[in-house]
């Protein structure tokens, strides 16, 4: 039999990760430019609008180019060097650098990168901790809390006895009131952590409360990652049993969860002997996950990266401080800023004194180019798709290099179209058209002054594709 030879190798450039993203960039634009379109579209609205949704970061193109790359057609379950199909060699070295990028970051002993969110990270650890209709503490929804810590609404508030603390008149944690459910209930797990509370967690308070009782504590660092990664807020990961977080909330990485644990990785779990690191293992995969996601590993492990470089440690710094100032000029303002301001990236504004709902707050600041989320706030008496507060947070203006100094005008655009915003009924609103007009442009304006990092890299730049710049 004769073989054709083979074609020349494409160029150096061309071939690979590089020649594989230019190649699918054309594709979709010249076979698919619908959905071309749409992704385009994407670019430009986040360039151009305000987003100040305390849930979201930007991903660096070179973490986007690893989250998109060959690796996604790797299917391998299990963990390096134990997988249960063959081809995973690039893959095995991919997750081991995820894993000591994840604990160097951290600071942690055992890293898990596999879970698929911080959601399945938690139910992978309450599952490994908790028995069967056993009992969890946790701070309540309302409060600030999360769905998978004990909401009726999740599986974790239908399969446990989920009970729940709350905060105190001034919307702190009541540490007092986890002290004493945690001493009444005896949970097997106390979980510290929160989606909506703009305040500096006490891990140590919390393990304190959860060794008086027995019980391990979870620390869900899911909102503020990135601020314990770079040193700006406490980390609870010598406090805690076990840390979870999401990898695209703070991190500026790919969507996914991370599980961590650091002085305790091997303190016996339930059963009094199996380590709490090799039952993490087990609870994740083959116990609440079959195949990971190769290539968001590989966009994890870059994101861990960055998240070590200096870069990333000022742009926390400049979040903190921009969330504070944000709170102060909000305040100065008129508006009830909860707690009275902020610790970390976020500011929660309590809507009950002005004419205006959360949705409606949302809604008619997003016709202005500025994303904040509706929110319910304690004691909120509106239904979750309507509520009384909004949630802002600062981690994408950082980005930006928007810091202290830039939030007088954004408080007061924010300010402006709420003033301008009419309530019609609960949801139903009119903003004034012509300041609408005029405000879209003062934030357009305002964008362009301080562009996304990478927006304006253009595809078919040679150079552009997989620049590994930082956050
Ligand atoms: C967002 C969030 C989660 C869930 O994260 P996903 O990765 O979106 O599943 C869990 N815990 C807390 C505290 C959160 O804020």
């Amino acid at each position: 039999m004769t073989v054709a030879p083979l074609p020349p190798l494409p160029a150096e450039a061309e071939y690979g990760q590089l020649g594989l993203a230019r190649a699918g960039l054309a594709e979709l634009r010249r076979e698919d430019p619908e959905l071309a379109e749409l992704l385009d579209a994407e670019v430009r609205d986040q360039d151009t609008t305000l987003a100040m949704i305390a849930s979201a970061s930007i991903a660096a193109p070179s973490v986007l180019a690893a989250g998109g790359s060959a690796l996604s057609n790797v299917t391998a379950e299990g963990y390096p060097g134990a997988r249960y199909h063959p081809g995973a060699a690039n893959f095995d070295e991919v997750e081991r650098l995820a894993v000591s990028r994840a604990m160097d970051l951290f600071g942690a002993r055992y890293a898990n990168v596999q879970p698929h969110s911080c959601s399945s990270a938690n139910l992978a650890v309450l599952a490994a901790l908790v028995p069967p209709g056993g009992t969890l503490l946790g701070l309540d929804l309302d409060a600030g809390g999360h769905l998978t810590h004990g909401s009726p609404a999740s599986v974790t508030g239908r399969h446990y006895r989920a009970v729940h603390y709350g905060l105190d008149a001034h919307g702190l944690i009541d540490y007092e009131q986890v002290a004493a459910l945690a001493a009444e209930h005896r949970p097997a797990v106390l979980i510290a952590g929160a989606s909506a509370y703009p305040r500096t967690l006490d891990f140590a308070r919390f393990r304190e409360i959860a060794d008086s009782v027995g019980a391990y504590l979870l620390a869900d660092i899911s909102h503020i990652a990135g601020l314990v990664a770079a040193g700006e807020h406490p980390s609870p990961v010598d406090h805690a049993h076990i840390t979870t977080t999401s990898t695209y909330k703070q991190l500026g990485g790919p969507r996914g969860g991370l599980i961590l644990s650091g002085r305790d990785h091997r303190t016996p779990g339930p059963d009094g002997r199996t380590p709490l690191d090799r039952l993490m293992q087990r609870a994740v995969f083959p116990q609440n996950q079959g195949t990971p996601a190769p290539a968001a590993i590989a966009a994890k492990a870059r994101a861990f990266a960055l998240a070590a470089e200096p870069r990333f440690t000022r742009t926390a710094r400049l979040t903190v401080s921009g969330a504070h100032a944000l709170a102060a000029e909000l305040g100065r303002l008129g508006h009830r800023v909860l707690t009275g301001g902020t610790d970390n990236h976020m500011v929660l504004i309590d809507l009950r004194d002005s004419r205006l709902t959360g949705v409606v707050a949302e809604r008619a600041l997003e016709e202005c180019g500025i994303l904040v989320n509706r929110n319910r706030i304690p004691g909120d008496t509106r239904s979750p798709l309507v509520t009384s507060g909004v949630r802002l947070g600062c981690n994408i203006l950082a980005q930006r290099g928007m810091g202290p100094q830039h939030m007088r005008e954004c408080a007061e655009l924010m300010h402006a179209v709420l003033a301008a915003t009419t309530p019609l009924s609960d949801t139903e609103y009119r903003v004034d058209p012509h300041e609408r007009v005029q405000l879209r442009e003062h934030v357009r304006a305002l964008c362009a002054r301080h562009p996304l990092p990478h927006a304006t890299v253009r595809a078919d730049d040679p150079g552009a594709l997989g620049t590994g710049a930082a956050l």
